[in-house]
């Protein structure tokens, strides 16, 4: 099945997803215009849901803004249950430790998305090796470099301008961020205070528990 654009899939779930960097948080977005779902019967609101419904819909938005498929999705949750501990904050945890969730974290690129590319187009190491796999787990101590190419160094520190205004402090306090050389320290592992807030666990585990 073809993929929603991505304004669409914030639509359908009636709430930014911040797919699109900047433009997420200015009167561009596509929200702030049209808060109904896409589709031709879209401005008549949003339908009440039913429990099933609930539920799809919080794993569709999780599963959307970490832009990872299904199949992924769903291992993550396996995994999180196979593991000792609260499946929903190990299942997060998983989330938040790709390394392309890292590279956004830090602020090194506008979106999930960008980051993927920088990875995928290798311009990021991984403790001084190249690494080109987004999923890639991050561990205690890894250090994450870009390269030192200027035309990329130039792009990445372009997207640094955000932070001008938001403060470092909005940085994760589990990553050690280097903006003048752009690189990124994994301090230690996020715990559940550090763990985005905007998504219902419970509905999401309940789904996949079916
Ligand atoms: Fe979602 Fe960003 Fe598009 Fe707004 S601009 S609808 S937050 S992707």
């Amino acid at each position: 099945m073809k993929a929603l654009p991505r304004c669409k899939m914030c639509r359908r779930e009636g709430k930014k997803l911040f797919l699109k960097g900047d433009r997420c948080n200015s009167s561009r977005c596509a929200l702030v215009k049209r808060k109904y779902p896409p589709g031709a019967n879209g401005p008549k609101g949003y339908p009440r849901l039913s429990e099933y419904a609930l539920q799809l819909r919080a794993k569709q938005s999780l599963k959307r803004t970490y832009g990872i498929s299904e199949k992924q999705c769903h291992n993550y949750f396996q995994e999180a249950k196979n593991k000792s501990g609260n499946t929903e904050i190990t299942f997060l945890k998983l989330l938040e430790l790709r390394i392309d969730n890292v590279v956004f974290r830090a602020g090194l690129a506008p979106s999930r998305r960008a980051t993927r590319q920088l990875i995928s187009h290798n311009n990021i190491l991984l403790n001084n090796k190249p690494l080109n796999i987004p999923s890639y787990q991050v561990k205690v101590g890894d250090t994450i470099k870009v390269k030192s190419k200027k035309k990329i160094q130039k792009m990445v520190k372009d997207n640094l301008a955000f932070l001008k205004d938001k403060g470092k402090e909005t940085l994760p306090a589990w990553l050690d961020v280097d903006l003048k050389n752009l690189e990124i320290k994994i301090l230690k592992e996020p715990e559940e205070k550090d763990l985005p807030q905007e998504f219902d666990n419970k509905l999401i585990i309940a789904f996949y528990s079916r």
